[in-house]
């Protein structure tokens, strides 16, 4: 086994490998970028060597910097997490090259999988079903307009190159298919630097199975069962499921067989993951399945596979790449109970998506164990106080649950995504609890469609109760907490004193403003109007930040947490903020405003206005490309172009002013 590896990733699958390498007696040696100085997996490597800039460009892309970060501290392997350079044949060799092993596959094996649609070639000829589409060469678009026409529509673009879900688009009609094309090509050549594309049929009602296999050196292939990733946005993967709902053993078999088949066509070493899309109009069957790729890798969702098998697949990986065959046999794995994964990002569900930024003031989750097996596991790369930054993927945590059936792990989902505290930056989490309590899913009616159609109701938060709309004015007002020095609360809690009935306030909550008055009783009681409520509340006990409130002889633990202007409340099923109404904020914010700013940091990949130019009410102007997507900002009204202020090529912060538009002369 080897004595020391370098891990070239960051974020959370770097400390995932750090603590499996850690429990193997493995020395750990990490690499890190400027903005990346003080991160976490910085922190839990037993080394860690700087290797550039904060672009992914200038540091965890650059193979020989890694290399020779890995000779320098004497490590003997390189693990490439995921992302970066995971599937680069081209690193794999430069790693054997330089004497040092790679803990993954082949290069052969990556660049036979790492085309999409070379690839699919390659597992027709292995007699894997494939979906129907066009993987040639030949990219002009009428041609491709034509292949289009022949498969039928709807259809779906890719690029060959692709990989996270970009450079994909739908297209349901002709008309749409150029503009289509094109933008899926801009993003595939900005994200992978290949603009070429395939066309395959659509499959109506999908459902994403995947099924994880591990090859060894030895000739040894097995299959470690499926998990479902149905519950997408935008083809991005949002909760993970193994095993999939609805699976029947014949299916299971079909898949595992076609899987372990794909590995053995290309001599596959290592974790890997076969993703099939399948039909999901009805119930599964075996017939019902194709290939859609191969990712050479450890897969962001692998925890819940390690949870229903009972293992731990980067220990399995060092196994395998130390030459040890691997430990366990296909008739030797048996599926123990149900597991969940919810990704928590850094991004603004209700704002379309768009990833967020921010320093993490509040990161609290419930008692869990990390980066292994357990019945809540949250594995997380970073900490209380650490900044999501622009640079990289804005992860939070991922939170999995394990249960022995898949309505237990599903209650202990929802309970502990009720129990996450996030404060600093806006998360994903709403958004995720809602999920996790769909109907639909619960009942296991899982498919990519999923948060789509029922988008509107998954970002519908839950209605404020009056526990927490009572601890809500109360803290506002003072009378829950000892204000801290500079608060801007501080100037009304001294309220307090002055001998009023009652005290108004005015909170927003969302988009909705509600006047308050609070009129304290005896000690600890309060009469609270508001809406067309009113409220008798008793403070029943208060210990730091945790109070319990009794309305109408029902008591309810709460958590107040509050940050600068912002008082946020929560209980088990999640949190609530509000901010003092700002009475100054109204009158600036003009309809139709002048300037385009950018709504998230990112780059400018595309400037559709010049300076002068007549543009009409949602004309697109500028493109911007931020972590994941592409977004287009639309004019928000006619009139002129009368400055960019923007370049092609620019990386613009979150607020930046990028066009200025003035009134059309008539
Ligand atoms: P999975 O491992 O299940 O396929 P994803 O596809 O969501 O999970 O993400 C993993 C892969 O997608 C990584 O290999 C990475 O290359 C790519 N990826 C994910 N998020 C991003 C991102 N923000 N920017 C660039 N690539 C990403
Ligand atoms: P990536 O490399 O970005 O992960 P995939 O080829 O794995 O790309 O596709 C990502 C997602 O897009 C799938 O999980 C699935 O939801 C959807 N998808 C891909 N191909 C099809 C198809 N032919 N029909 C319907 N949905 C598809
Ligand atoms: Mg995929």
């Amino acid at each position: 086994m080897f004595r020391k590896i370098l891990i070239a990733n960051r974020g959370e699958i770097a400390c995932r490998v750090i603590a499996t390498a850690r429990r193997m007696g493995i020395a750990t040696v990490a690499v890190f970028s400027d903005a990346d100085r003080n991160a976490r997996h910085v922190a839990m490597a037993d080394e860690a060597v700087h290797i550039g800039g904060a672009t992914v460009a200038e540091s965890y892309l650059q193979g020989s910097r890694i290399i020779a970060a890995a000779q320098a501290t004497g490590a003997e392997a390189i693990h490439p997490g995921y992302g970066f350079l995971s599937e680069n044949p081209g690193f794999v060799e430069a790693v054997a090259a330089a004497g040092l092993a790679f803990i993954g596959p082949t290069a052969d094996a990556i660049r036979a999988m790492g085309l999409k649609d070379a690839a699919k070639a390659l597992m027709e000829g292995a007699g894997v079903p494939v979906v129907p589409g066009y993987y040639g060469a030949e990219q002009g678009m009428d041609f491709l307009a034509a292949r289009a026409a022949e498969i039928g529509w709807p259809v779906l673009i890719k690029a060959r190159a692709g990989g996270g879900g970009k450079g994909m688009r739908l297209v349901e009609r002709a008309e749409d298919f150029a503009e289509a094309l094109a933008s899926a090509q801009r993003e595939a050549q900005a994200a992978f630097g290949d603009p070429a594309c395939l066309i395959e049929k659509y499959v109506t009602r999908p459902r994403h199975i995947e099924i994880q296999v591990f090859g060894d050196a030895h000739g040894n292939v097995i299959h470690l069962f499926e998990r479902d990733c149905s519950l997408q946005r935008r083809h991005q993967k949002v909760i993970e499921e193994a095993p999939a709902p609805g699976m029947t053993p014949e299916m299971r078999a079909a898949m595992g067989a076609a899987a372990v088949e794909a590995a053995r066509a290309i001599g596959y070493r290592g974790a890997g993951t076969v993703e099939f899309i399948v039909d999901g109009s009805g119930p599964l069957r075996p017939d019902g399945f194709w290939f859609m790729e191969m990712n050479t890798r450890l897969q962001v969702e692998h925890p819940v596979s390690e949870a229903i098998t009972g293992l731990d697949f980067v220990e399995l990986q060092l196994r395998v790449a130390a030459g040890e065959p691997l430990p366990v046999a296909q008739e030797d794995l048996r599926i123990d109970g149900w597991a969940f994964e919810a990704r928590l990002y850094a991004e603004d569900a209700e704002n379309g998506f768009l990833p967020a930024t921010g320093r993490l003031d509040l990161l609290a989750f419930p008692p869990a164990a990390e980066f292994s097996r357990a019945a809540l596991r949250i594995d997380s790369g970073v900490r209380q106080g650490d900044e999501i930054s622009p640079f990289y993927d804005p992860m939070i945590a991922k939170v999995i649950v394990h249960g022995p059936t898949r309505a237990i792990a599903l209650s202990r989902l929802s309970a502990a995504l009720g129990q996450c505290r996030v404060q600093g930056s806006i998360t994903n989490l709403g958004f995720l609890s809602a999920l996790a309590g769909h109907d639909g899913f619960r009942r296991g009616e899982v498919d990519t469609g999923l948060i789509a159609r029922d988008l509107t109701a998954l970002l519908t938060r839950p209605a404020v109760g009056p526990h927490v709309a009572a601890a809500a004015v109360l803290s506002a007002l003072g009378f829950l907490a000892a204000p801290v020095p500079d608060d801007p609360w501080r100037g009304l809690a001294g309220w307090r004193h002055w001998p009023v009935d009652s005290l108004p306030l005015t909170l927003t909550h969302g988009t909705q403003e509600t006047r308050w008055r609070v009129t304290p009783q005896a000690a600890g009681r309060f009469l609270i109007a508001g809406g067309a409520a009113e409220l008798e509340v008793t403070v029943a006990a208060r210990d730091g930040e945790t109070i319990v409130l009794e309305l109408a002889g029902h008591r309810k633990r709460l958590e107040v947490i509050t940050t600068s202007r912002r008082i946020t409340i929560c209980d088990d099923s999640g949190c609530h903020s509000f901010d003092l109404s700002d009475p100054e904020r109204a009158e600036d914010a003009g309809e139709g405003g002048d300037g385009i700013t950018a709504p998230m940091p990112g780059l400018v990949t595309r400037l559709a206005a010049k300076a002068g130019q007549q543009v009409r009410k949602g004309e697109a102007l500028i493109v911007l490309e931020a972590m994941k997507m592409e977004h287009t900002l639309t004019a928000p009204r006619d009139g002129v172009v009368a400055e960019v202020l923007a370049a092609q090529g620019d990386q613009v912060a979150h607020g930046a002013l990028l066009l200025m538009l003035e009134a059309a002369d008539d």
